[in-house]
C-alpha cells in the first residue's frame, strides 16, 4: 500500500474529529516526513533526540510541530527544551524541572504531557497518579512549561476488553487532573489499540507502524 493509502485508512480507523493524529516518524527516512506533508500533515513524533535534532532542523522551514515522545535522560533535556514544541513522555519531577529551566524564556511555553504509569509493573516508566496530581497542583511555578494532559503507553495486549480496562484507567486520572487544571489532551493508542483508545476518550493518538510501515 502506498504512504497516502495507509495514512487515508488511518484517518479512517480514527473517524472523528475531536481526535488529533500524531505521525511517529523515528526510524523513518525525511522523505517520507515530506511526503506525508504534502498531504497536509504537520504533527509528528519523535523518540531518539539526535535523530530528530537532525530531521527538524533539515525540516525548519516547513512549518511542522513536534513531539518527543521516548525515554528521557537527564542529560537530554536542555536538547528536548530547545528544539521541540510537545513533550509527552515526562516521567519524573526531575525531568519536568530541568526542561522548566531549560526552556527559553523568549520562547513559547513548551507543551506537556505528564506520563502516567499503567499496569502497576515496578520497571515502567511514568508518574503514579498521587504523582501526577500533585504536579499539577504546582503547575503555576513552572513559568515555561504548559501542562497540556497526560500521555500513557499501556502494555501491549490483542485483547481488546484489556485495552479498554487500562485505557479506562487513565481516562479517570484525566478527569481528576481536569479538576485540578485545564487540562486537554490524553494522549494514548497506537498502530495496534487505537479503536479502543478513542472508545476511552483520547483526544490523540500517536501512530507510526501503520502509517509508514515497518520502522528499519
Ligand atoms: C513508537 C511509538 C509509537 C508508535 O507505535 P506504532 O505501534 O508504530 O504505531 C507511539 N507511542 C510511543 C511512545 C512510541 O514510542
Amino acid at each position: 500500500m502506498s504512504l497516502e493509502n495507509r495514512y487515508k485508512t488511518v484517518l479512517n480507523r480514527i473517524n472523528s474529529s475531536n481526535v488529533e493524529l500524531l505521525a511517529v516518524s523515528k526510524k523513518q527516512p525525511i522523505e517520507k516526513i515530506k511526503q506525508l506533508y504534502q498531504l497536509g500533515h504537520r504533527k509528528f513524533g519523535e523518540s531518539y533526540v539526535q535523530e530528530a535534532i537532525d530531521k527538524i532542523q533539515m525540516l525548519k522551514d516547513f512549518g511542522l510541530q513536534w513531539h518527543f515522545i521516548g525515554p528521557i535522560q537527564s542529560n537530554k533535556t536542555k536538547y528536548i527544551a530547545q528544539h521541540f514544541d510537545w513533550v509527552q513522555s515526562v516521567d519524573t519531577l526531575k525531568i519536568f524541572t530541568r526542561l522548566n529551566n531549560q526552556r527559553g524564556d523568549e520562547q513559547q511555553n513548551l507543551n506537556v504531557l505528564l506520563q502516567l504509569k499503567v499496569g502497576g509493573e515496578e520497571s515502567k516508566r511514568g508518574f503514579n497518579t498521587n504523582e501526577l496530581l500533585s504536579i499539577c497542583q504546582k503547575a503555576n511555578d513552572f513559568k515555561n512549561l504548559t501542562i497540556r494532559g497526560l500521555m500513557s503507553i499501556p502494555a501491549p495486549t490483542t485483547d481488546y476488553s484489556l485495552q479498554v480496562k487500562q485505557f479506562k484507567e487513565c481516562y479517570q486520572v484525566f478527569q481528576e487532573m481536569q479538576k485540578i487544571f485545564p487540562v486537554d489532551t490524553l494522549s494514548m493508542g497506537m498502530s495496534g489499540d487505537l479503536e479502543a483508545a478513542i472508545e476511552c476518550g483520547s483526544t490523540m493518538v500517536r501512530i507510526g507502524t501503520d502509517i509508514f510501515g515497518r520502522r528499519k
